[in-house]
């Protein structure tokens, strides 16, 4: 069981690379992993499947995972989920009355936009670590997973999951059941990262150019921000699609002028605006930039 793609459940797949390694998970890794792709749907994942403990998960999670930003990226982050929660109402066609859940909330932004606007907001996550805005008596949390929550079926309008489907073993029970508790006419937003964008071509030269050409470009499943699987284009609609859901909408986006990420005295300005941000620019041309988001329908 434990080689099989966690999507199509085939053993059908091909070497991607060895993962890399950081210290606090080299702690962890008692076996000989291998990033792969699978040959039918298109997933990449890890084979054997990870193994680590609840536990050991959560001493990666709280070691470095929510950074610090500048200001830039805090605006960016803002109008980016502006822009999705204008879109949803779009599609839902309504404003009121919608019933908002955040799967993997982490700070909260989300759910604190939501109860701004009058939405009925739940977020949940393994822990919590929502800033004070997001802590109003409006707002419902639940600590864990979301195949623990048990919802009545059909209760959701509008389900929020920014870049969470990549952090988890199960994403296709993840999606199936997001579909069970959302309304018929209900809107999914999926942001996810495109493991197939020029970015990680690029980068799949230069490794081999320095000798470590046998490491992964795609997913990071045991160094910071451990995505334990990954999709393209096709292995995207291909889960949409298996778990019963439409995809309405798809973007392939990315955040240009990345640098300004970084304060200008740090060497990741320097390192993002020599050799990033070229790759951005030439990466959305080619449509290979690094984001999807994508709307679903039931
Ligand atoms: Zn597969």
């Amino acid at each position: 069981m434990e080689n099989n793609c966690p999507v199509c459940n085939k053993i059908n797949f091909k070497f991607m690379g060895v993962p890399k390694v950081n210290s606090l998970s080299s702690g962890f890794i008692k076996t000989t992993y291998q990033v792969v792709q699978c040959k039918n749907c298109g997933l990449y994942y890890v084979a054997p499947a990870i193994s680590f403990t609840p536990e050991q998960w959560q001493a990666l999670y709280n070691s470095e995972y929510f950074a610090s930003q500048t200001e830039w990226l805090y605006n960016q982050r803002k109008k980016e989920l502006l822009g999705r929660f204008t879109k949803a109402e779009q599609l839902l066609n309504k404003k009121e009355n919608i019933n908002f859940l955040d799967v993997g909330c982490g700070e909260g932004n989300a759910l604190a936009e939501a109860a701004k606007r009058n939405w009925n907001a739940t977020g949940i996550d393994i822990t919590d670590n929502r800033n004070e805005n997001a802590k109003t008596e409006n707002i419902n949390f639940k600590t864990g997973s979301l195949l623990e929550q048990n919802f009545p079926a059909d209760t959701f309008d509008f389900v929020y999951m920014d870049s969470v489907l990549e952090h988890t073993l199960q994403p296709l029970e993840y999606l199936t059941e997001i579909k069970r508790i959302l309304k018929k006419n209900g809107i999914v937003y999926v942001g996810i990262p495109n493991e197939d964008c020029l970015f990680n071509t690029i980068r799949k030269i230069v490794f081999t150019l320095t000798g470590k050409g046998n490491i992964s470009v795609k997913i990071k499943p045991f160094d910071t921000p451990y995505h334990v699987v990954g999709f393209n284009k096709s292995s995207l609609q291909f889960i949409v699609n298996k778990a019963g859901l439409t995809l309405a909408e798809l973007e392939n986006v990315g955040r240009k002028m990345d640098f300004l990420s970084f304060k200008i005295t740090s060497k990741g300005f320097w390192i993002s605006f020599i050799f990033l941000f070229p790759i951005e620019i030439f990466g959305m041309l080619l449509k290979k930039d690094v984001y999807y988001s994508a709307y679903l329908t039931k």
